[in-house]
């Protein structure tokens, strides 16, 4: 029997990768107290800047130009680097099934992400190399929930919208990739991730059912 999908797009961050923004400020305020607070007001208000760079919109010289504005001058460019990057940990146990669900389907990533983050935060994590494709929002030009960021998708894959099943901890971005004709569940934690992949008859010990 056929399978009723070929490809399992993920979501990077709070599926595979959770983060915490709480460390990038703890990190700025250990180089001057007030400064991790102003930076998450900033970022918190001017959430389109942060946008724009997960468009690709800005460069990594002009986001960092203005972040390095923002925090007054204080803090060296490879500081900035490291600190804004320094916020992610690993999903271990969802990580583990990742070879387990390549025996028998492709794996995608899907990501609205930035420059900075795949180079000093998330990017070399070993795990990706269970991803035959990373779909990353910088080098598309759209974040999720833009459409153009789905068919890039399908693009790569060239299988119908509906042979895709999607997983990302925000409903918003889920429901996109629903209304597109895919399968999505939002991600709210491992178990409840595999009961779903359960319930679709997605086998998990890597021996297809029928
Ligand atoms: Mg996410």
């Amino acid at each position: 029997m056929k399978q009723k999908y070929s490809v399992i797009v993920f979501d990077l961050g709070n599926v595979l990768l959770p983060f915490d923004f709480n460390d990038v400020i703890q990190g700025f305020e250990e180089i001057e107290k007030g400064l991790g607070v102003k930076f998450a007001e900033f970022y918190r208000t001017n959430y389109e800047v942060h946008r724009k760079f997960e468009r690709g919109e800005y460069s990594v010289d002009e986001f960092t130009e203005i972040m390095l504005g923002v925090l007054e001058q204080k803090v060296a460019r490879k500081e900035f680097y490291r600190i804004y990057s320094g916020l992610f940990s690993v999903n271990e146990e969802l990580v583990k099934l990742l070879p387990v669900l390549g025996k028998n389907y492709r794996l995608v990533v899907l990501s609205n992400t930035n420059a900075l983050h795949r180079k000093y935060g998330w990017g070399s994590y070993e795990f990706l190399g269970n991803f035959e494709k990373l779909i990353l929002s910088h080098e598309i030009g759209a974040v999720k929930p833009e459409e153009k960021i789905y068919r890039a998708v399908e693009a790569y894959t060239g299988v119908p919208p509906e042979e895709h099943l999607y997983t990302d901890d925000i409903l918003e971005y889920a429901a996109a990739a629903r209304s597109l004709g895919w399968d999505a569940v939002q991600f709210v934690g491992n178990e409840e991730l595999i009961r779903e992949f359960g319930k679709r008859g997605i086998p998990l010990d890597g021996d297809l059912r029928d």
